[in-house]
């Protein structure tokens, strides 16, 4: 269990926040197929861990994506917009500043959209579950058995430090750890997602009124994402930190000491009952960052290997509809999943290297900056501004 599934935040969302980035990759009609096939996949997790009796702690209150800073007043106004022009308005519910503090009293927090299909849960019992269900099917899992090489034409050979598999067909769902490979080098990079996890304190959550198991994210590129447990903890992550960038997956990608001070700082700010209560834990991961903010899915060239990459920070939900795409790959099963237009969706490029861990960099400091100044209240200097809507500019789907 050494990558996110097991660690993550628990948001079990689909990919209807992307739709304006799904649109410009595969077209409305694309999109919405996307959109609704990742919707399926929230309802499927929900009822494999009904039918399995896996207590992944799954609570079905929605995700509110809202506003944390006045800069971003109204940036949830398109995405809402887009999802009703395409017959999906239902997908995001308008919440005025005071619908969203009777559902969370954070001082900080403003208007924004409730998504009434997501849900969270608890990343190690999912992961847990699965395990257990899988090896009671008979499967053998090999836990910390690192593949140091394999062939791409069938048979695969598979080898590790300490022996080799032959198979007919194989799969990479390697997440960022993609990126040491050349063929995903200028199509993912690695960047730091960091969280921190209070102790149990649901007096504090009943005074924040926030009891109702909402998961909340803002709407910075450098994503905040919040939500509490069963247990009344809150867990509060940031996504986009700059660490780990341009030093490929090293330890700071596990955990980060000054994004974790940060999130340790923040979080009294935004749920001032939580000041004094303490934090019990804090990990981060590496997450698989592709130019479209998209997975993409496909075949290697050779035939056998199929590769899924790039949730971009968000797979908990889409990584099952990748699961449903990848096994119908292998089992040339086109009729289904692997119909969906993220197969062989052509990702965007990043640059080579040293430009692009360089520039990756020196662009995430930009947009941490720019969006903490205006978040302060003021305008961030013209280059930063300059350096945090490069990506735009140069065309990816990624920052402010
Ligand atoms: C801190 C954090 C919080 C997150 N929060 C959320 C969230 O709330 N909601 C959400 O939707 N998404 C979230 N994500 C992202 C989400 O966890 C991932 O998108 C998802 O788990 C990806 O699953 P995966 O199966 O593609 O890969 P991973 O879970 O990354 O698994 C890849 C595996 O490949 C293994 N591997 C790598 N190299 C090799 C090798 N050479 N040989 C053998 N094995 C190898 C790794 O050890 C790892 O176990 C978060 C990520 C992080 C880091």
């Amino acid at each position: 269990m050494g990558g996110p599934s097991g660690r993550n935040g628990g948001f079990l969302g689909g990919l209807w926040e992307d739709l304006p980035a799904l649109v410009r990759a595969v077209g409305e009609a694309g999109a919405l197929r996307v959109a609704e096939a990742c919707d399926r996949s929230i309802d499927a997790i929900e009822s494999w861990c009904r039918d399995e009796g896996v207590d992944a702690w799954l609570t079905r209150r929605g995700h509110l994506l809202v506003e944390s800073s006045p800069a971003q007043r109204g940036a949830w106004r398109p995405l809402a917009e887009l999802a009703a022009r395409l017959g999906a308005g239902d997908r995001f519910v308008p919440l005025s500043s005071s619908q969203v503090r009777a559902r969370c009293a954070s001082p900080v927090l403003g208007a924004g959209v409730l998504q009434p299909s997501g849900a969270t849960l608890q990343p190690a019992r999912l992961a847990l579950g699965l395990r257990r269900a899988l090896l009671e099917r008979g499967v053998r899992i090999h836990e910390g058995t690192r593949v140091v090489r394999f062939t791409t034409t069938a048979p695969v050979v598979v080898e590790t430090e300490a022996g080799r598999v032959e198979a007919r067909d194989a799969v990479l769902a390697l997440g960022a750890w993609c990126a040491g490979l050349p063929r995903f080098r200028r199509v993912v990079i690695p960047r730091g997602s960091y969280i921190v996890i209070t102790e149990p304190a649901p007096d504090r959550l009943a005074e924040l009124g926030w009891t109702g198991g909402e998961g909340i994210a803002d709407l910075r590129a450098s994503l905040r994402y919040v939500r509490t447990t069963p247990d009344g903890r809150i867990a509060f992550g940031q996504a986009g930190s700059a660490a780990g960038l341009g030093t490929g997956l090293g330890p700071r990608l596990r955990y980060d000491p000054d994004s974790i001070a940060r999130l340790v700082r923040d979080l009294p700010r935004l749920f001032p009952p939580f000041a004094g209560v303490r934090i019990e834990a804090a990990w981060g991961g590496p997450i698989d960052v592709t130019g479209r903010h998209l997975p993409t899915f496909g075949t290697l060239p050779g035939g056998a290997v199929r590769y899924g990459v790039g949730y971009t920070g968000g797979g908990v939900g889409p990584s099952h509809l990748g699961g449903s795409i990848l096994a119908d790959l292998v089992l040339g099963i086109d009729d289904g999943a692997a119909s969906l237009p993220l197969v062989g969706l052509e990702p965007s490029r990043f640059p080579p290297e040293p430009l692009r861990s360089v520039g990756a960099a020196l662009v995430q400091r930009a947009i941490v900056r720019a969006e903490d100044r205006e978040e302060a209240g003021g305008r961030p200097d013209p280059l930063t501004r300059f350096a945090a809507r490069l990506p735009r500019r140069l065309g990816y789907d990624l920052g402010p």
